[in-house]
């Protein structure tokens, strides 16, 4: 059963009632699913008063409590994975395996966040006067407004839901209208939880009037979105009119590094089956491969063979591996980048087109010898489409990985130690990744440099956005 759809503002579930509502549809069948209620212009401010109103007390809530309401959320989602997982293989159009995994991985992530909040430590400064205390203390830094993607629709929530309430800050999270089952269902396990009303609210609607209302109202203090670089670019700008702060995950455009010393057949299979994750919409897809002449040839083939052999289809049947992708628009926008990648002289392996009618499949698509001015090498392509392209030098091959605007995930093969050092120290990325591919967990950090973004999720710098410092100085 695919779940009501419904607001959650100031700890009530609000059915659509005379609200506007958008069409939920499954990507795979293009069936209804669902009507999602849009928040009205009272229904924020209803929303931007009850975490108001809450951040007066939650940033007073120890950290044990804080911690054991996280710890109850995330129990509550571990006891509820399958019912979870079926909406966002619903709405999202993932393997429902995949989704199963989201669920799981995203309870651990509230587990991390349960666990360092205790942990928010400020420190006593020596003093130059006997007399005198110094202390550093980390703060809540207050109302928090949060957009987050339909890729990973509880995965990418949780991390600014966990880490705001953690630190002890209230928030408004708008979620994705494409993919809204999982975020309801978080909201209902907080809930359940015993999280007090307004500390967390949701709502849907139209992307730019939310986005607009929140950041412009001086409720909010900090902002968090995780999307695409231009809209990145857009709300982090309406923020700094409003001087509020910022944690920005957007786009990337992973280049990958195969040298001729690596183990080219494990490289491949491994790249293979992370450019069908999520049909390419991660923004850590490998999708850049450089590859060193030696094993160019030997490379292509068994990373075609891996790709061939993913299987595509609906996200309920078991043996699918691979969903569709999101929207028409999507699909749309591959399509351009491949054609485009074509026109401009790069060889078309394997794919290249829409698989059937029905739903938005486009098959698993590797192009060679890709040039550097076709759109796709400069672009994200957000779909399952790599490009493969031969190197010589580790200068060459750095330059290239370098030469796009984004600087998210990389990823380098090589069994020389001397080859993997220079290579980590000379990539512009938030995250390297070498002879395996291994993020995302909560205790690591992640986000990116240059257009990917600013700031980090996970790991010990997960507060950091959400915190701000106060020094006292007392005689
Ligand atoms: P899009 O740019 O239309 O939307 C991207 C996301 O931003 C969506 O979740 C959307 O609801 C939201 N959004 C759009 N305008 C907004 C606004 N004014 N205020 C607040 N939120 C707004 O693109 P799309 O076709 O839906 O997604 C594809 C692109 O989005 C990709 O190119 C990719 O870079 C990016 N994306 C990145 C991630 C990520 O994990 N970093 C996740 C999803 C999408």
């Amino acid at each position: 059963m695919y779940p009501t759809l419904t607001l959650y503002i100031d700890g009530q579930f609000m059915e659509a009632g005379a609200r506007q509502t958008l069409a939920v549809t499954d990507p795979a069948t293009l069936e209804r699913l669902g009507d999602l209620p849009c928040a009205t212009a009272q229904d924020l401010d209803a929303a931007l008063s009850a975490a108001e109103r809450a951040f007066a007390q939650w940033r007073h809530a120890s950290p044990m409590d804080r911690s054991a309401i996280l710890r109850k959320t995330a129990e509550l989602l571990r006891s509820r994975v399958e019912a979870i997982a079926h909406g966002i293989t619903r709405d999202n159009g993932k393997p429902l395996a995949d989704a199963r995994a989201e669920v799981l991985n995203s309870a651990e992530h509230v587990e991390w966040h349960a666990e360092e909040c205790r942990r928010i430590y400020g420190r006593v400064v020596p003093s130059r006067d006997p007399r005198v205390r110094q202390l550093v203390i980390r703060e809540p830094v207050g109302v928090c407004a949060a957009f987050s993607p339909w890729n990973f629709p509880l995965g990418q929530a949780i991390k600014k839901v966990s880490a705001a309430i953690g630190a002890g800050c209230t928030l408004i999270l708008k979620g994705p209208e494409e993919s809204p089952s999982a975020i309801v269902e978080m909201a209902r396990a907080f809930h359940d939880a015993g999280l007090p009303p307004g500390v967390f609210n949701v709502v849907f609607g139209h992307p730019a009037e939310i986005s607009k209302h929140l950041i412009e109202s001086p409720v909010v203090r900090q902002v968090s979105f995780t999307g695409s670089v231009p809209v990145g670019k857009q709300l982090a700008a309406l923020a700094g009119q409003h001087m509020k702060r910022v944690c920005m995950e957007l786009g990337g455009h992973s280049p990958v590094l195969v040298f001729d010393d690596a183990d080219v057949d494990a490289a491949a299979a491994l790249l293979a089956r992370m450019k069908t994750r999520n049909a390419g919409q991660v923004c850590v897809s490998p999708s850049r491969l450089f590859v060193q002449a030696g094993v160019y040839d030997r490379f292509v083939a068994r990373f075609v063979d891996g790709i061939e052999s993913i299987q595509v289809g609906n996200g309920m049947e078991p043996s699918s591996q691979m969903g569709p992708l999101i929207h028409d628009r999507r699909l749309q926008a591959v399509r351009e980048l491949v054609d485009d990648a074509t026109r401009s002289g790069g060889r078309l392996l394997t794919g290249g087109a829409r698989l059937g009618e029905a739903g938005h499949f486009f098959s698993p698509t590797v192009i060679a010898d890709v040039p550097a001015h076709a759109r796709i090498m400069s672009e994200e392509p957000f779909g399952p489409v790599a490009s493969v392209v031969k190197f010589d030098s580790t200068e060459l091959a750095l330059r290239l990985a370098n030469s796009v605007p984004y600087g998210l995930a990389s990823y380098v093969f090589t069994e020389s130690h001397k080859t993997a050092t220079q290579v980590m120290n000379g990539l512009e990325v938030g995250m390297v990744n070498i002879n395996h591919s291994g993020m995302a967990h909560p205790e690591l950090p992640f986000g990116g440099v240059k257009d990917s973004g600013i700031g980090s999720e996970g790991g010990t710098e997960t507060f950091d956005g959400f915190l701000v410092t106060k020094m006292v100085t007392q005689i």
